[in-house]
């Protein structure tokens, strides 16, 4: 490990930067932090952490300054004023952002003479430090390789997607769509089984084989989807349409707040009303990629 890979600051220590300075101060880093509210630093200083007491002076500390910060109005906030010391310096941003926001960041910071490697972190703060958790990275493949000590630190599996900085931002869109979207439909769930007497935990083994069922269906489809074909052999959208009213009424019933099945149902109607009744409900991936077709 070389010594530039043995020193990182880390500015933002919400859970997750606070997760990231910690497991580097496991692997022997020494670490400069810095956060708007200095005192979420202390147990990171007990353990040896350096406090900086600015942004300007977290920068200058080292050359890998690691972002984790809410989104990139907070980046631009902490990162303008200390704009003369990012000269040479290594952004691992690792802030959740829009590709187009984490493209626009490295623009800025190469504006400065700052390289910027995106992040998506697919992972809570428990799993940082650990060997099976992963992140996904875009920017300069030179800095990855160069850094790769620090970002396997922070998880095991560090992954490099291309050069566009917006493309690790876009791969981390696509799996925390799926994850919030999910989880929603897991409270809805949780929320009906409660309406009608039956705890989480009740509910938790049949939500579990649910949710273990998907992978087969994404397998399934794939392929079919990239190929254009939605032949209705297997599913019908129309006896979706059925299933998920029936989805839907339920709820009613139960005097469950209806917002989001009812969503459901209106995006399989609008899928009937552009004519793939007899198609698979993977046609509705054509529909949601051209809204207005
Ligand atoms: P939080 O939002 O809890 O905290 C992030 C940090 O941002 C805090 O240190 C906060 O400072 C700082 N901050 C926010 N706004 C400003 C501002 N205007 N100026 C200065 N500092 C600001 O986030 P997390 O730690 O949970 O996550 C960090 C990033 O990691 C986010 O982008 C998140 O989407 C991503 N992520 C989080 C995961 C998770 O499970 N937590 C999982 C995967 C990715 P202060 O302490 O002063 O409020």
């Amino acid at each position: 490990m070389s010594s530039a890979q043995h020193s990182v600051t880390v500015m933002g220590l919400g859970p997750m930067g606070r997760a990231m300075a910690a497991a580097l101060l496991d692997r022997g880093y020494a670490v400069t932090v810095w956060n708007r509210t200095a005192s979420r630093a202390d147990d990171l200083v007990a353990r040896g952490a350096a406090l900086a007491p600015n942004p300007a002076d977290a920068v200058a500390a080292n050359e890998v300054v690691i972002l984790s910060l809410t989104d990139y109005a907070a980046v631009r906030a902490v990162l303008e004023p200390a704009a003369p010391a990012l000269g040479g310096r290594v952004l691992l941003n690792l802030t959740s952002a829009t590709p187009e926001e984490a493209r626009a960041g490295a623009h800025w910071a190469a504006g400065y003479g700052a390289v910027q490697l995106t992040g998506g972190v697919n992972s809570p703060p428990s799993g940082i430090g650990q060997p099976e958790s992963s992140t996904f990275y875009s920017g300069p493949r030179e800095v990855f390789d160069r850094h790769r000590a620090v970002l396997e630190a922070l998880t095991g599996r560090a992954e490099h997607h291309g050069e566009d900085p917006g493309r690790a931002a876009l791969l981390y869109q696509l799996g925390v769509g799926m994850f919030w979207t999910a989880m929603l439909g897991y409270w809805q769930a949780v929320a009906l089984a409660r309406a009608n007497g039956l705890t989480a935990a009740d509910f938790l083994p049949h939500a579990d084989d649910t949710a273990n069922s998907l992978p087969q269906f994404f397998a399934f489809y794939a392929d079919r989807i990239d190929a254009g074909v939605h032949v209705g052999d297997v599913d019908r959208l129309a006896m979706g349409m059925a299933s998920v009213e029936h989805v839907l009424q339920t709820n009613a019933d139960a005097g469950v707040d209806t917002a989001l099945p009812a969503a459901v149902v209106d995006l399989f109607r609008r899928g009937m009303e552009a004519g793939h009744g007899a198609d698979s409900f993977s046609a509705l991936v054509e529909l949601l990629a051209k809204p207005g077709k």
